[in-house]
């Protein structure tokens, strides 16, 4: 099971390619970039509360068999954040001060 590499900021809508560095991610692979997950999620996840990480880069070179952006591309499936701003605001107010592994 590889990651999707979903293509876009579920809250800003910006584009995230699968070579971004600026793409984070939460263990369900929510994904966000990096100044929504600063500035305005602090490190919580809006849909399950959990962290965000940095996303890894899928090499675009075959370096082994089988395994490589071309053989497992980034999904297209674009998917924005249900919950509105003010929901996440309140729901990261309630979660960020706690760190991710005591969440
Ligand atoms: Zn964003
Ligand atoms: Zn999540």
């Amino acid at each position: 099971m590889a990651l999707e590499l979903r293509p876009n900021c579920e809250l800003c809508d910006v584009d995230l390619p699968p070579s971004s560095e600026a793409a984070r991610i939460c263990s369900y692979e929510c994904t966000f970039c990096a100044d929504c997950a600063d500035g305005v999620l602090h490190n919580v996840c809006p849909n399950c509360g959990g962290g965000l990480a940095p996303r890894p880069i899928r090499p675009a070179h075959e370096w082994r068999p089988g395994l490589s952006l071309a053989q497992r591309p980034a999904s297209t499936s674009r998917h924005l954040s249900p919950y509105s701003r003010d929901d996440i605001a309140e729901h990261t107010a309630r979660i960020a001060s706690i760190p991710p592994a005591e969440r």
